[in-house]
């Protein structure tokens, strides 16, 4: 049997429950060996002087997925040098393991854009992709560009059913910076090490 592998790819700035469900979701779905999360190195779509330090992002990512045994962190999308693209972080990891299928898991709003990758034609070909609903993104239009990618590239794109959870990394940011509490928004640890960092204080 082949190997099944789920790539999280994310800028996770910071990670919080939401990435951490939809990756646990998605390994149990799919009975997948491993989790690999993948913190973004140099996004092509971002201004990275407002992005935190890479270092910071894939401390946060270790702590909160520590606790599980199937979850583990690559830095190899921080330690190359110029822009990351999926296509090559695919390509690289299949390389290193060519009879492993891979499951990349993404959000949705990422996932809608996907026409605009770098070399989407042939990503598609590389790995399966999976996502999730999330409020903001009409399920109509997700529904039809999973159904879109499935005429093109059998059995490719994914839609899971979760919980909603309706965090995100930008609404943790805006309520570090006002003060607010982000207890259960992030693992603990996420939690004392921003604190730690001061982290989106300002
Ligand atoms: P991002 O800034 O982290 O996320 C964009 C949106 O998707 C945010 O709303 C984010 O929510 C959500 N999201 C991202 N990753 C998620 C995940 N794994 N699970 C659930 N929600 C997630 O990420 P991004 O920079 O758009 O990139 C996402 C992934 O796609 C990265 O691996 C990136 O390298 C890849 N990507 C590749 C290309 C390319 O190759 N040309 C272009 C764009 C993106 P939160 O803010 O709450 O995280």
């Amino acid at each position: 049997m082949k190997t099944k592998i789920g790539i999280m790819g994310g800028t996770f700035d910071p990670i919080h429950l939401g990435h951490l469900i939809l990756a646990e979701e998605t390994r149990v779905y799919f009975n997948l060996d491993k989790v690999v999360f993948i913190p973004s190195g140099r996004p092509p779509h971002k201004n990275w002087d407002d992005i935190t330090e890479p270092y910071d992002r894939y401390e946060m990512t270790l702590l909160a997925t520590n606790d599980n045994p199937y979850f583990f962190v690559s830095a190899m999308e921080i330690e190359r040098a110029g822009l990351t693209y999926t296509v090559d972080t695919i390509k690289r990891l299949k390389k290193e393991n060519e009879d492993a299928e891979y499951y990349f898991i993404t959000g949705a709003d990422s996932l809608v854009d996907i026409y605009k990758w770098k070399s989407h034609d042939e990503l598609l070909k590389l790995c399966k992709f999976v996502t999730a609903k999330r409020i903001g993104i009409p399920n109509n239009e997700l529904e039809n560009l999973i159904d879109k990618i499935n005429k093109e590239h059998r059995d490719t794109a994914y839609l899971l059913t979760i919980p909603y959870i309706d965090i995100s990394s930008t609404e943790i940011r805006d309520r570090v910076k006002s003060g607010k509490s982000i207890k259960y928004y992030v693992p603990k640890e996420v939690e004392r090490y921003i604190k730690k960092k001061k982290l989106y204080i300002e």
